[in-house]
Parts: structure tokens; sequence; C-alpha cells
């Protein structure tokens, strides 16, 4: 159950509800969003459905749910959420957004070179990392703050917003300094300490699928994130871990209709990680724009086979064109197909 009180609520009278709520035997969690304040009562809360809090002054609703995600939940807001990224929207039915940019920073030159491709197709948000989750502690792990220097020299210059992950609660704040949206990486989709300290931040927050996540576990590490206050949240689903060895993951495009029945965030699709080769990744994107997601994440690099990391993975910048056109045309389809959808 989740209480719903107004922003200016006296504290006398929040401290009525949580003395009700204490006495039915139950804890409770207590989160000061902007414009409200909110109470998430935690257990069984069917053994108290009929207790009147709705009449306790200052409650403007009450919710009942007994999702244990109950902030990121559909049942606590009907309408989609949208993420404001330093005025860019991502949601709803807002204009599908591009992230691009290359799997890791490698140089002043290669970010700027990315930006430029990135911006060229369209793109309006930069990626890169300067913390790399590698696999082997001998693989390139990225260049720390010399990176993240360069990526938002890049995105500066060319109009872009940026992506960038983070690894680790001490690298937050520096990370936090240099850009727009935190990246969780799937590796880190469970690591409930840095998902509380990306709440803190109130930053947009890309929250990718773990590797073997469920949606539940993925739906309940969001959950993790808004109950910090942080309703700046966008879920990117990357493929998971299957018995099929063709692709690098199995590319879940069904988590996106998935997680618009059961959340009220948004959803972006990242076919490069999906499928792991680059050859299959423009199919997988137009299928994530045909989906419904309300944006994607692409890997790109001028010279693919130079790449430090995911170069296999990574579009040219002739084959990122080509897609993009591609995307253009059912992007504007889909804004024409969604509203029939949503009618039915
Ligand atoms: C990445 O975006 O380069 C990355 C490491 O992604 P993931 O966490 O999805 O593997
Ligand atoms: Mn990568």
């Amino acid at each position: 159950m989740i209480i719903i009180m107004e922003e200016q609520a006296e504290s006398s009278e929040i401290k009525a509800v949580q003395d009700r709520i204490k006495s039915e035997g139950f804890p409770y969690h207590v989160i000061r969003g902007d414009e409200q304040i909110i109470i998430s009562i935690i257990g069984d809360t069917r053994l108290i459905k009929d207790v009147p809090f709705e009449r306790y002054e200052s409650v403007s609703h009450v919710v009942h749910t007994q999702n244990s995600y109950k902030l990121t939940s559909r049942d606590f807001k009907a309408d989609d959420s949208i993420v404001n990224v330093s005025g860019l929207k991502i949601g709803g039915n807002e204009p599908f957004i591009t992230m691009a940019g290359p799997c890791s920073i490698e140089s002043q030159e290669q970010i700027m070179e990315c930006a430029r491709i990135a911006k060229e197709g369209g793109a309006k948000v930069l990626r890169g990392g300067a913390f790399k989750p590698r696999t082997s502690p001998y693989a390139f792990q990225g260049l720390g703050e010399e990176g993240l220097i360069y990526i938002r020299k890049a995105a500066d210059h060319y109009g872009l917003k940026v992506i960038t992950e983070v690894m680790d609660e001490a690298n937050l704040p520096l990370v936090a300094r240099y850009t727009d949206i935190l990246q969780i990486g799937a590796r880190n989709m469970q690591n409930f300490k840095l998902l509380q300290a990306v709440g803190k931040t109130g930053m947009p927050v890309a929250l990718k699928r773990g590797i073997a996540g469920t949606i539940d576990e993925w739906l309940n590490a969001a959950e993790y994130i808004v109950a910090e206050g942080n309703f700046n949240i966008i879920f990117v689903e990357r493929g998971i871990r299957t018995y099929e060895t063709a692709t690098r993951n199995t590319f879940d495009l069904s988590a996106v209709p998935v997680i618009q029945k059961l959340s009220h965030f948004p959803i972006i699709v990242d076919p490069s990680h999906g499928v792991g080769e680059w050859d299959y990744v423009a199919p997988m994107a137009l299928a994530g724009v045909a989906s419904g997601a309300s944006g994607m994440i692409v890997e790109i690099h001028p010279e693919p086979q130079k790449a430090w990391s995911d170069g296999q993975q990574s579009l040219n910048e002739k084959r990122y064109l080509n897609m993009m056109a591609q995307v253009d045309v059912l992007s504007d389809t889909m804004k024409t197909i969604k509203p029939i959808q949503n009618d039915i």
C-alpha cells in the first residue's frame, strides 16, 4: 500500500499517519518526491485494506498494490513518466530518441569523430564508456576522468547530451559532474548500494537489464532508485544470457511491452549488446522502433576493426547513417500507428 500526502502536509499530519501504520504493526518507508510525500507500507497490506487512511488530513490518495516494486509500478502512476534529460524528453509520446557512440572513449579525436557521426544520423545523446566493466582484468578498463573530459567536450561541441556508465559508488560524484544520464551496466543491475547512491543524486538513470535478470528483478532494481525519491529512470533492454550462442545475448524485445504494461517509466533498447554482431544490429534496431520503445542506444565507431572494445558490434559511419535513415521512416510510421494501438 502507498499513501500519498500533499507536499505541504504538516509534520503533525504526517506523524498521525505514521503512528497509525505503526499501531497496525507495519514497517514503512517515507519518500519525499518533488510534489508529494509518499509513504510506502511494507508487508501484506491486504490485512489493513480497510483502515481509512484516505480520511487523514493532507492524504491525497491511497494506492493498493501488493507488488514488491511499488513506485515503479503502473498501480502507482497510470500515465507514462517522461524523463527530462536537461531539456530532452524521453518516454510517452515523445519522439524516438537515439543515443549513439563508441563502447569506450579512446581519445579526444575518436570521441569527437563519433559525436560528429552520431549527430549527423540524428542522435540526441552521445554514449561512451570511461569506466568499463570488462570480463578480463587485463582488457582495457577505460580512460577514467580523462575520458569523461573528452566526451563532455565532444557532446557540447555538437549539442548532444552525454550518457556514460558509473561502475561504483566511489566514482559517482566524478561521473555525475560530466554526464547527463548515469548508466548502470548490466553487471550492476543488482548492486543495491550503487542503485541507492544514484537514486540520491536525482539525476536521470539508464538502468540496464542484468545479464540474467528477470523482469521482476529489474523492476525491483528500479524500485531501489525510486525509493530514494528519484523518478528519472529509463529501462534499457540489452539482451539476456540464454542457451543460444549464435548471438552474444538473446535480445528480448518482449521486454518492451511487458515493462510498458507493468511500469510507467520509459524503456529503450540496446540492439548492439543485444546481438553482439554489427550485421544484426540494424534489423533489431528497427524491430526496437516497431516494438514501441522510447528510444535506443547503439554503438558506433569510425573504424570498428580498430576499436578498443566491442568493435565487432559497432557500426561504421555508413552503416549507422543507413540504419538511421530507416529508423526515421519507421519512427514516423509508428507515430501514426501508436494512437491506433492505444485506442483498442
Ligand atoms: C556498454 O554499454 O558498453 C556495456 C558494457 O553494456 P552492458 O552493461 O549492457 O553489458
Ligand atoms: Mn559495449
